[in-house]
């Protein structure tokens, strides 16, 4: 059985025979772009090679980036648990060609790394390809010999050509272009559609590989002008991939994963493995063991408090478990046991990370108990003004919050679990008042909250797009 490590392993190696530079992973706190919250995807440390302004040593790369998809745009907080795909913190494999190769080398060598070096099935592979863009049909259906009915046009189904999956755009105007997906079927006793479907968001088909192919410039006034030298930009999913490769259905299911879902179990005292809580929490201390030796401590602004977002969900998942002591810390060890190797910069700091997350832990323990017993009431109290979807005050979402510490996200999830749903807008409303009261009264936030000695050991992020709390996310407001 091919382990993580070994595809990690197998998907460098097979670009560097290609002729590609192997560069390392950049951190998950972007160095060259100050209106990003977090590395989302492979591209993020290319950005600046993209628009021209940076030159590397190279025009074909590979790596094994590492991804947070927790805040701003790109945000699966919510499907982690629910999905059989999705995680915060995941790993992309991606290979680049800058100004170099173009769509016919990138197809087959997609194809033949999946389809001869990994032995996949050809059957169960279809891809979604952008519904204008016929040279990469015709290189699929031609070249590669894929049925035409297993090469699926996604078109602008949202309005804005780079509203399509299948169109991609660094921002308003500059680089963009098509892309093509690659989709397995993991077989009928799954539920969903294929892409482009009334139901493509179940997990029959999943999506393991998209490649991105640069080739204009978008102008101010929307009109495409072809660039000079066209690029390539892909990315894959390490876990999903991983999956496929062992022959499981889930990302929870492989190797990496089922190490620290029985570690979890052993932590928590709970017996059955497939307890969605341990998934969770299988899935959230790599994101939060990457996000501090990554240079971020949990806080109450920005960065800092995602990661204590995050936590706060996981300490829950343990709670739930009827763990009530420590359980989350002790989950470093078993992560550099499985990704030590590939990060060597989260074994040396393993000590450090777990002071950080036990001083989180031993914080919010002082009132997670207690919130979640306001939690029943505020929801009991929910339920009995009546109708049929029940919702949480604003005022009592501000109280867990305020009082008792729960990110307003993590009230959504638990009153999610429930059936229940909590009042945004009257939560926001409920912090701006007290903001204006903080205001009027001259005081200020306590923004970081751990202790001085260990924050003075990590020199603080800056961030700078984005700071209005809504839905449950961080969104972008510049
Ligand atoms: P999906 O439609 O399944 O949410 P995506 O289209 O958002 O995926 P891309 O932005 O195209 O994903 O990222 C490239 C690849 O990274 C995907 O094809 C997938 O293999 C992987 N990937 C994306 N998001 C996640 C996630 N949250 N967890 C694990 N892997 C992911
Ligand atoms: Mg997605
Ligand atoms: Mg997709
Ligand atoms: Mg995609």
């Amino acid at each position: 059985m091919k382990t993580t490590s070994d595809i990690r392993r197998d998907f460098l190696e097979f670009f560097r025979s290609k002729g590609h530079t192997i560069v390392p992973s950049a951190p998950l706190v972007p160095a060259n772009d100050p209106t990003l919250l977090f590395t989302n995807s492979g591209m993020v440390q290319f950005k600046n090679v993209f628009l021209g302004s940076e030159k590397p040593g190279y025009v074909r790369a590979a790596d094994v980036q590492r991804c947070l998809r927790a805040g701003g745009k790109h945000n699966d907080l919510d499907q982690v648990g629910y999905t059989a795909r999705h995680h915060t913190f995941f790993e992309m494999l991606g290979n680049w060609s800058f100004g170099d190769y173009f769509k016919e080398e990138a197809i087959a060598w997609a194809w033949e790394l999946l389809t001869q070096v990994w032995g996949l099935d050809p059957h169960r592979l279809l891809v979604t390809i952008y519904h204008t863009d016929d040279e990469s049909f015709d290189i699929w259906h031609k070249k590669i010999g894929l049925p035409a009915d297993r090469i699926i046009r996604i078109g602008d189904n949202k309005g804005a050509p780079f509203a399509s999956d299948n169109f991609w755009q660094m921002a308003d105007t500059g680089p963009c272009g098509p892309c093509t997906e690659i989709f397995y079927d993991h077989g009928a006793h799954i539920a969903g559609g294929p892409p482009g479907s009334p139901d493509e968001d179940g997990d029959r088909y999943i999506e393991i590989w998209n490649n991105v192919f640069m080739q204009f410039d978008r102008q101010p006034d929307g009109t495409l002008v072809p660039l000079p030298a066209p690029c390539v930009d892909t990315g894959m999913g390490l876990e999903r991939l991983a999956a496929v490769l062992q022959g499981v259905h889930g990302n929870y299911d492989i190797d990496l994963f089922q190490h620290l879902i029985r570690k979890a179990a052993e932590f928590t005292g709970t017996a059955d493995l497939q307890n969605k809580s341990l998934r969770v929490i299988a899935d959230h201390i790599r994101a939060c063991a990457f996000l501090i030796v990554d240079g971020v401590l949990p806080s109450n602004e920005g960065r800092g408090y995602v990661l204590r977002r995050i936590i706060r969900r996981a300490l829950r998942h343990g709670w739930m478990l009827g763990q009530k002591g420590p359980f989350f810390s002790r989950m470093v060890a078993p992560l550099v046991e499985v990704m030590g190797e590939a990060y060597p910069e989260l074994a040396a700091k393993q000590e450090f990370v777990e002071k950080a997350l036990l001083a989180e832990e031993e914080r919010f323990a002082e009132t997670l108990d207690s919130g979640m017993r306001i939690f029943d009431e505020v929801a009991d109290k929910a339920r009995a003004a009546g109708g049929a979807q029940p919702v949480i005050a604003g005022a009592d979402a501000f109280r867990l919050y305020d009082t008792y510490g729960f990110p307003v996200d993590l009230t959504a999830d638990i009153a999610r679990e429930r059936g229940l749903s909590v009042d945004m807008d009257g939560f926001e409303a409920a912090m701006e008042q007290q903001r204006e009261t903080a205001r009027a009264a001259g005081k200020f936030g306590n923004a970081t909250t751990m202790p001085a000695e260990l924050a003075a050991q990590l020199s603080p992020t800056q961030f700078l797009g984005y700071d209005k709390l809504t839905d449950g996310g961080l969104e972008v407001v510049a």
